[in-house]
């Protein structure tokens, strides 16, 4: 786009107001709007986040390209953030505000990123003359979809170009990322905007990752705390659903995986902001393993497949009633060992799940010391534990990729989302109810998942059996049973 404003701006050197019209760039406004065009389309700002001067800012007002909105909406039984859709009133607070010098409210929910203030406005750029230009060529990945996947990716093409939306109930490991990329080729070339949202910061660096080298010639940022990318204006996004708070009718093409994942499926707010960020005239796909019933009542398309075709890893139960005591003395019991001991391929990595932050730091020593006794590692350097507010998890989680870890111990931020090809899973303590059924599926799927290893072991050590995990097992065998039965 840069290349395009500097060609423009040579070609109309000394006629700064001129208005443009050109078919391939799709642009009817005065050069001089063009690069806050360019910047602020399709998002809702406050004015600290415009980064613009006053007098500019009344012109792009005055001339009506922003749209000035108010922040919190008051009413006598509601507030609500108009920026993060809050409306719980303890997430307000009173400030005495230093700009307009009366004490009002203010919102607590969305604060990390940037204050809304009451006396403050929202910004929102309206015109719709900005589009990108049309890319040929824009897909460059090397891969090829299995009859399941393309099957899934026609119906993904077919809601696009009707407009409507669909759920794709993929299988962990079906390989549901390379399935949306024939849509998300599709709306690009056409010079759509795509956002591929998710609620895990994991998935959103593994999906970028996995963009990066599929897409060539087209802008591409991810977005979510602590991202340094700047592109925010990037035609292909990849973002978390709380990052999109800064969005408004941006995106052509909205596409939210692991859409039953906390804290998604549970908080309205983080739903209406990602509605929020696509287009009226637009699709949304929801992408997920383990849809909850809800989600099952959209038009849905089901691939049960893994793309090597072998079935889903059924976990093996393995009861310790020494269990719960065991681990309050920061040990492992002795059933620990005989998994170990019953594991086909020791040369696998192993992911070991446990449902507290406390466990994954009290356990680390322990493993590490049954994992030298066994010979299956030299140093204690080969294991790591890892939790949502690790400062090094995103380094840990490389390293166990990179395979320079043998061990890791993770709480259930790594339970979906995450490719690691060759590994067995111990899930401890599975009877915990942070472990709920679609959870443990998705913990199940971690397993077996390149065609060079598509096997594996998974082991719930538990003192009881409970629902979730009758219900996790049943619907893993129903998936198997459906694959036998399904020719795609
Ligand atoms: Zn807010
Ligand atoms: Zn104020």
């Amino acid at each position: 786009m840069k290349d395009i404003l500097k060609k423009l701006i040579k070609k109309l050197a000394g006629e700064s107001d001129q208005i443009i019209d050109s078919s391939s760039y799709r642009l009817s406004i005065p050069l001089k709007v063009y690069p806050y065009a360019l910047k602020y389309h399709g998002k809702l700002l406050t004015k600290d986040e415009l980064l613009i001067s006053k007098q500019k800012l009344e012109y792009l007002i005055k001339e009506n390209y922003l749209k000035v909105l108010p922040s919190i909406n008051q009413t006598a039984n509601n507030t609500e953030c108009l920026r993060c859709k809050n409306n719980s009133f303890e997430c307000f607070a009173l400030i005495d505000c230093k700009r307009c010098l009366n004490t009002h409210l203010y919102c607590r929910s969305c604060l990390q990123m940037n204050r809304v203030l009451a006396c403050e406005s929202l910004y929102y750029w309206h015109d719709k003359s900005i589009v990108f230009k049309e890319i040929e060529q824009v897909n460059h990945w090397q891969g090829e979809l299995t009859n399941a996947q393309q099957y899934g990716a026609k119906k993904a093409i077919n809601a696009f170009e009707h407009q409507t939306d669909k759920l794709i109930w993929a299988v962990t490991g079906s390989g549901k990322t390379e399935l949306v990329f024939p849509v998300i080729t599709h709306a690009l070339e056409q010079g759509m905007r795509v956002c591929v949202a998710s609620p895990r910061v994991d998935v959103v660096k593994e999906f970028r990752l996995r963009v990066e080298s599929a897409f060539k010639n087209v802008s591409i940022a991810a977005l979510y705390a602590g991202s340094e990318e700047q592109y925010e204006n990037a035609q292909l996004i990849i973002s978390t659903n709380h990052q999109l708070l800064r969005f408004k009718r941006a995106f052509d093409l909205l596409i939210i995986d692991e859409v039953d994942a906390y804290p998604y499926s549970s908080d309205q707010r983080l739903k209406k902001i990602t509605q929020r960020s696509r287009k009226k005239q637009g699709t949304t796909i929801y992408l997920t393993a383990t849809p909850n019933q809800s989600l099952k009542k959209l038009p849905t398309v089901f691939i049960p497949t893994r793309f090597h075709q072998q079935p889903l890893i059924i976990p093996q139960l393995k009861y310790s009633y020494q269990l719960n005591k065991s681990l309050k003395d920061k040990k492992l019991p002795s059933e620990f060992t005989q998994v170990l001991n019953s594991r086909k391929k020791p040369q696998r990595q192993l992911l070991i799940f446990v449902p507290t932050v406390k466990l994954s730091i009290d356990l680390k020593a322990e493993i590490i010391r049954m994992l030298i006794n066994k010979s299956l590692i030299k140093n204690k350097i080969e294991v790591e534990s890892v939790h949502a507010s690790d400062e090094n998890r995103s380094e840990k989680v490389n390293k166990f990729r990179e395979k320079k870890l043998y061990c890791l111990i993770t709480t259930t931020i790594l339970e979906r989302g995450v490719t690691f090809p060759s590994v067995d899973v111990i899930v401890i303590q599975a009877d915990n109810q942070v472990f709920n059924s679609a959870g443990l599926v998705q913990i199940s799927g971690r397993a077996g998942r390149s065609s060079a290893d598509p096997n594996g072991h998974v082991y719930f050590m538990i003192n009881n059996n409970t629902e979730a995990i009758k219900k996790s097992i049943k619907d893993l065998k129903y998936m198997n049973a459906l694959t036998n039965e399904l020719i795609l």
